[in-house]
């Protein structure tokens, strides 16, 4: 059957696939500074990668997200990206990444040779410092260096940046006209509850219902039916002419039209961001050459994705609703 329909009806035709849980930041609200990182020998080898992401092709997937831990960072990683980029116009119709722009400078040109057209670049400040302390590593030049390269290169980006209380949220508005006036969409991402990373995510939760509230005040926004099928609302803003897009799993559900899965660098499959259940796709894989037990295991975890999440900022308990990190699964 060349189709994936899960007990809910909907179609999965997204893949996200996390290519390696490393990262050259530790943002804060991430990973903790002194992460341990999956032992390299645990990885699917980049061939294997692309086999697994061909056998979601052949099932239906037609777009394909890279994301990580930091793709870019991945040896070779490019080999990977020309692989799928055959499948593009066979079946794939969109191949994409999410990165945190520190090594576009290098590959955005290729990117782009390779049939990549749009990027999700994540910045959460345009404050030299600030950026420094959200990311720990992370240096906001390169990162900007990066975005030149890539708008230069033809690709579209769309910025994603979390909403933190007492961290950004007095540059939201700069954050706004900055990547307008650049012509890229802004998206704010509530800080999910997802992995131990040694600090009160509690106190750093910011609903986007009051961010949008606040905004009002000072931008006049229009609801939009667009989508990328993705959780975000759009609305535009007049005074910019741009598109604001709010993900917010705290506070609005948006699991009745999830049409994705994601698969982890170990070749975990996961059927919701927010839920334990796994299934292993790395065994099925390496027991035949063929993808006959590959696609029965995938079959039988999309038979179980669940309705939806249950993230809740647990007050009391004040520890992650997911264990595993966003690293690991992609966000
Ligand atoms: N390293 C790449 C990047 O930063 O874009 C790709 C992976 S990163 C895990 C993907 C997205 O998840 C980023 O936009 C990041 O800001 C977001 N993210 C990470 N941890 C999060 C959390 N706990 N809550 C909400 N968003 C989170
Ligand atoms: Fe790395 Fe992205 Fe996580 Fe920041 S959000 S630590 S850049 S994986």
């Amino acid at each position: 059957m060349f189709t994936m329909i899960d007990p809910f009806g909907r179609h999965i035709s997204y893949l996200r696939v996390s290519v390696t849980d490393r990262c050259d930041f530790r943002c804060v609200y991430c990973m903790a500074e002194d992460m341990t990182f999956l032992p390299k020998a645990d990885l699917l080898s980049l061939e294997e990668l692309e086999r697994l992401c061909g056998a979601f092709i052949k099932l239906g997937v037609k777009k394909l997200r890279l994301t990580g831990g930091e793709p870019l960072v991945r040896k070779n990683v490019m080999s990977l990206v020309r692989g799928l980029s055959k499948r593009l116009g066979d079946g794939l119709e969109e191949l994409t990444l999410t990165t945190n722009g520190s090594q576009l400078a290098k590959y955005a040109r290729e990117l782009a040779d390779c049939g990549v057209k749009r990027l999700n670049v994540s910045m959460d400040s345009l404050d030299r410092d600030k950026f420094r302390t959200l990311t720990r590593w992370g240096d906001l030049d390169q990162v900007m260096r990066g975005i030149d390269a890539a708008q230069k290169a033809g690709l579209h980006i769309k910025i994603n940046a979390v909403a933190l209380k007492g961290v950004n949220d007095m540059e939201f508005d700069e954050l706004i006209r900055w990547s307008h006036g650049r012509g890229m969409d802004l998206v704010f991402i509530e800080v999910m509850p997802m992995g131990e990373i040694g600090e009160q995510r509690v106190d750093q939760y910011l609903p986007l219902s009051m961010v949008r509230a606040d905004l009002a005040r000072r931008f006049s926004m229009t609801d939009l039916d667009f989508t990328t099928g993705g959780p975000a609302r759009y609305v535009r803003i007049a005074e910019t002419g741009g598109r604001l897009g709010f993900i917010t799993p705290l506070t609005h559900n948006f699991c009745e039209s999830c049409n994705r899965v994601r698969v982890t660098c170990t070749g975990t499959l996961y059927m919701c961001l927010g839920q334990e259940d796994a299934a292993d796709l790395r065994a099925p894989l390496r027991a035949s050459e063929s993808d006959e037990l590959l696609v029965e295991a995938i079959h039988s975890a999309i038979a179980r994705k669940p309705k939806g999440h249950d993230f809740v900022i647990d007050r009391r308990r004040r520890a992650p609703a997911v264990s595993r990190h966003m690293s690991v699964t992609g966000g």
